[in-house]
């Protein structure tokens, strides 16, 4: 998309420069990123990974902390993929990169029934060539492009199917423990990125090459997402700030929290058990909704009830 006008100008800077700031802010909270890093970040031709480099590549001209970027694509030689695409805007970018050729695809469809899910054999086989890659290249950590609704649809996927209370971690130990996975965009709006992604023209490779029934439980989960954020807004803003801001002693997880050792101290205890009161509720967190015009971003700074107008 063409940015044409002075205001749409400015509007395109705002935006990027506020996705710089959150992945900056999201790298700083978690340490993610520190000197002599050699970061392989993985890119799918996607919105998202597309956004990823693009970020990094900026903050690596002005981070305090030296690292090195290494772009990887792993081409599943699905029908249809378009394989120069990635080469060709890679090397226009200048950025050291690897493609990856592993026919994941034929196994998949050779070992999965018909009609059955492909999606989880496929990614296994996906994971496994990426640490090797990773490995190959020396990379001291896999940077992957989910964003804070990704991370969010996960916790609720995790809660509504899979009992757990879990979401999708900024920075974790790969579940072959040898190396350690970043997602530089968790802070990051997905509706920012994809505006971004269109006002950049990134060249977008479709992601249902593959053939596969899109996850419908995903789906709905995506849906009752957006829905409320249309309806209520600031919700998506404090959910995020909820998975930021944990307390194990309100669940009921006795791994989390000792509850067999409870004595009374005899002193007020902040955070303790308030019995019948009912629960109140301090902060109000506001909707990063505005696409362009958006300063201050609610993950970072809720904003207390007592200031906002009656
Ligand atoms: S959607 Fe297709 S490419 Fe993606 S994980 Fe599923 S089977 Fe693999």
């Amino acid at each position: 998309m063409q940015i044409e006008t002075r205001s749409e100008k400015v509007n395109f800077n705002k935006l990027q420069k506020r996705l710089r700031r959150l992945t900056g802010q999201a790298i700083a909270a978690y340490n993610m990123i520190e000197d002599g890093d050699r970061i392989m970040c993985c890119l799918s031709g996607g919105k998202d990974s597309y956004a990823m480099l693009d970020i990094l590549l900026n903050l690596q001209k002005y981070a305090p902390v030296r690292f090195e970027l290494v772009a990887v694509n792993l081409d599943q030689k699905q029908p249809g993929f378009p394989e120069h695409v990635l080469p060709e805007y890679l090397a226009s970018l200048g950025v050291e990169y690897r493609i990856i050729e592993e026919d994941t695809y034929s196994i998949v469809k050779d070992k999965v029934p018909e009609g059955k899910t492909t999606c989880a054999l496929c990614s296994r086989l996906r994971r496994g060539i990426l640490y090797r890659t990773a490995t190959e290249l020396g990379a001291t950590k896999i940077a992957l492009g989910h964003h804070r609704e990704d991370i969010l649809e996960t916790l609720f996927l995790n809660m509504f199917y899979g009992g757990k209370l879990k979401a999708m971690p900024p920075k974790l130990i790969s579940d072959d423990g040898k190396h350690i996975v970043i997602r530089p965009l968790a802070f990051c709006r997905e509706k920012d990125i994809a505006r971004f992604a269109e006002l950049k023209e990134f060249p977008i490779i479709p992601c249902n090459l593959c053939g596969s029934q899109p996850n419908l439980q995903r789906q709905t989960i995506k849906g009752m997402m957006t829905e409320w954020d249309k309806r209520f807004p600031g919700r998506i803003e404090s959910m995020f700030r909820a998975v930021t801001n944990v307390a194990p002693s309100h669940l009921a997880d006795n791994r989390l929290y000792d509850f067999s050792k409870l004595v009374p101290r005899g002193t007020p205890v902040e955070d303790g058990d308030t019995a019948f009161d009912r629960e109140t509720f301090p902060l109000q967190f506001t909707a990063d909704n505005d696409e362009e015009t958006n300063t201050e971003d609610a993950i970072i700074k809720p904003v207390n009830i007592m200031d906002l107008p009656a």
